[in-house]
């Protein structure tokens, strides 16, 4: 896929396989509450602008989601314009970059927030029961958590990427756009 062809309707099958857990976590999160938090739009919809969705496909993509709980009125009042913001279009008219791993992991993370790295914010045993449930076996599931639990949480996102993809990941992980841009290269798009 290249960077400008992913469309809403292509996330769904990108998140399971080139998202790292932050943004696969984020991208169930939406598809299951039709919400996201102010930092979690901002964490999640500067990943999405990062892989080559449109601004256009943004609008429609929240959209979507959000009005299955607002309405539309409600959703260009408070949200398009930040998703119009995110992409330069308002305001300062700053073309807003994607977060890397280091300032995700450095955001503060209250009750009810839907933003942060996932090996930082979870305990060991909600990130096992999370692996679980995509199908990863245990013996990875305890390597992961072995990082995570040490504090080592892009070492536990590069093994994940390793159990995903079956394959050695050369360079770290220190932004989940390289994780999907690298996840996407070893799959041929
Ligand atoms: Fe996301 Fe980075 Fe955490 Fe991986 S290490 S889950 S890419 S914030």
């Amino acid at each position: 896929v290249a960077a400008n062809q992913v469309t809403p309707e292509s996330i769904d099958q990108l998140s399971n396989k080139s998202f790292p857990l932050c943004m696969r976590m984020s991208h169930e999160h939406l598809r299951a509450h039709h919400h996201h938090k102010h930092d979690g739009r901002r964490q999640y919809g500067l990943f999405l602008k990062g892989i080559g969705l449109s601004l256009e496909d943004a609008l429609r993509f929240w959209r979507e989601e959000f009005t299955k709980k607002v309405d539309n009125e409600k959703f260009d009042k408070q949200y398009a314009y930040n998703i119009r913001h995110s992409y330069g279009k308002e305001g300062s008219m700053v073309n807003y970059t994607p977060l890397s791993c280091l300032t995700i992991i450095n955001l503060s993370y209250g009750a009810g927030s839907t933003h942060g790295c996932p090996y930082k914010i979870f305990d060991t045993a909600t990130l096992k029961t999370k692996m679980t449930s995509y199908g990863i076996s245990q013996i990875h599931i305890q390597e992961i958590v072995n990082y995570s639990s040490k504090g080592h949480y892009q070492l536990a996102c590069g093994k994940y990427f390793e159990v995903v993809h079956e394959k050695p990941l050369e360079a770290g992980i220190n932004h989940p756009n390289q994780y999907f841009e690298q996840s996407q290269i070893i799959m041929g798009n």
